[in-house]
């Protein structure tokens, strides 16, 4: 399949090694939590990875959030790009980690580490959860205060939903008023998750999503089945659907 060539129109920056890319491109319609891939000629040979959308799909421009990879070669060149400059995406978005995969549910539970809170920002900005599911809790679990990002998208849906959408931010490695100073997996375990989310993780009653790092999906999952909760497979509906971030 080939390539259509994007063309960058901002780049919003958070921190030192985390920002957001935003392109305009022609790509075929895509469901949110979905991901495309992004590519560069870099030295002699082009490299490409896949990222999920921050955007709904129904709005534009395109957006990608990432964080530079360490020695990456592609990440450490993207966050240099320029508006006006070129990236080339697929045509066609791929991938699995949709709301239409999970069975209805009364509460939608989304928990993410750094970057893996995109597709969820796609997700909320579609009607579907809404229209699905009753109580939603979004959970953004950062090392530093700085890397909670998109607030303002955040609060928007607060105010849109007071009684129904509620979130809590996850900050591990300083002290950050308002946000629960741990990771995922230790405050499910300890109760203290639910207590601020003022809602208790029930097998009969969660659909949970999870995205980012690979340990703490791992970790995350470990604990709710310890719970009673099960993965989703095909054909075996459970309450976990999970997207590894690398
Ligand atoms: P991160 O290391 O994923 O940390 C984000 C949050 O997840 C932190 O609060 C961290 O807690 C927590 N966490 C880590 N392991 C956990 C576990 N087992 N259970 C529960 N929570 C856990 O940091 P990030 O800034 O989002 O990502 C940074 C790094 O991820 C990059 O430098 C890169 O190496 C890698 N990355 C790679 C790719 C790729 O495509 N290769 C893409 C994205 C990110 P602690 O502070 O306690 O560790």
């Amino acid at each position: 399949m080939g390539w259509v060539k994007g063309r960058v129109r901002e780049i919003k920056r958070w921190t030192e090694r985390l920002f957001s890319l935003c392109v305009d491109a022609e790509i075929e319609p895509f469901k949110a939590g979905q991901y495309n891939r992004l590519r560069l000629f870099i030295g002699d040979e082009w490299v490409g990875r896949p990222y999920s959308y921050v955007n709904p799909p129904d709005r534009r421009p395109l957006e990608f959030h990432m964080v530079t990879v360490p020695e990456g070669p592609l990440t450490s060149r993207l966050i240099h790009l320029q508006p006006g400059d070129e990236v080339e995406l697929m045509p066609r978005s791929t991938g699995l980690f949709t709301l239409d995969q999970l069975p209805d549910a009364r509460d939608l539970w989304l928990l993410a580490t750094g970057t893996g809170l995109g597709p969820f920002l796609s997700m909320l900005g579609t009607q579907e959860p809404w229209e699905r599911f009753e109580n939603i809790r979004l959970v953004h679990s950062v090392r530093q205060a700085a890397e909670l990002t998109y607030r303002d998208r955040i609060q928007a849906f607060s105010e849109l939903a007071p009684d129904r959408f509620g979130y809590v931010p996850m900050v591990s490695r300083e002290v950050c008023e308002g946000a629960l100073c741990s990771r995922i997996p230790a405050t499910i375990e300890d109760g203290r998750l639910e207590r601020l989310a003022a809602l208790t993780i029930e097998p009969d009653h969660a659909q949970v999503m999870i995205c980012g790092n690979p340990d703490m999906v791992r970790d995350t999952q470990a604990v709710l089945k310890g719970r009673g909760l099960l993965r989703n497979r095909r054909g075996h509906p459970g309450q976990i659907t999970v997207e590894n971030y690398w």
